[in-house]
């Protein structure tokens, strides 16, 4: 399925297109799932805490060190959590323990994300056309840096920007301003944003005047309102299509 909603705004050809990443490329819940549990299955095997009370402990960490840090890219740590964890488990500064369930967490979130079907092809797509490709992203970047080469992506962006960057998460313009910057097209207006959320994603692509993309699937609300996206899609493989209409469309 793919949907224009806002009838009012021409779509063309675009001079850049922006991708989110998390929840965009690939769906995060499942990983983010997995990977929780082998921390917590973790925890078990080497102190013998309960899956219970990791989990109601690591829900009061995640809260305290989100409201420490605000809407900031370290405020999703998850070494920060799992620090602050072990301190709530009661045992204090554990460093080789947080880092090892750092490590964990990481190493199983990535092996249970698989992109979605189609993302390769309309970057090679985007490339073969010499549309410029950039990523906004909110967390730090030697996470960020490491899920896009263990995706094999390495080669593909012309511009990657992550919130730890600008000092503040999406949806704050700095994100989406610096990363024009980066591709030499500061105050262009003819910006494609795809992107999950439509606060972080779809206010964040408005602050541009970009084209705003929101990708749907499981678990995620259609926004509404000024969150309300100009296109909604569910598929890789039709937005894949309806960029080369759009191409066909500017060569004939
Ligand atoms: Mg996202």
């Amino acid at each position: 399925m793919l949907k224009i909603l806002n009838k009012n705004k021409k779509i063309i050809k675009p001079k850049a297109v922006l991708f989110d990443t998390d929840n965009t490329l690939y769906e995060y819940e499942p990983a983010n799932k997995k990977a929780t549990k082998a921390v917590g299955d973790k925890l078990n095997n080497l102190l013998g805490i309960t899956e219970q009370e990791f989990l109601k402990k690591y829900i009061q960490s995640k809260n305290e060190i989100k409201a420490q840090l605000g809407k900031t890219a370290s405020s999703h740590s998850r070494l920060l959590y799992f620090q602050r964890l072990l301190e709530l488990l009661g045992l204090k500064a554990q460093l080789l323990i947080a880092l090892d369930l750092e490590q964990t967490f990481w190493r199983t979130f990535l092996d249970n994300a698989p992109l979605f079907n189609g993302v390769r092809d309309i970057f090679f797509e985007l490339k073969k056309r010499e549309i410029p490709i950039g990523i906004v992203t909110d967390l730090t970047s030697h996470i960020q840096l490491r899920k896009l080469t263990y995706f094999g992506l390495e080669d593909i962006f012309d511009a990657v920007v992550t919130s730890e960057e600008v000092g503040a998460d999406k949806p704050n313009e700095k994100v989406f301003k610096l990363a024009l910057k980066k591709l030499n097209l500061e105050n262009e207006e003819n910006i494609w944003m795809v992107g999950d959320n439509p606060d972080a994603d779809i206010i964040g692509g408005k602050k541009i005047n970009a084209i705003t993309f929101q990708k749907l699937h499981k678990g995620i609300s259609q926004g509404i309102n000024e969150q309300e996206p100009d296109v909604i899609f569910d598929n890789f493989i039709q937005l894949n299509h309806y960029i080369q209409k759009l191409f066909k469309k500017k060569d004939e």
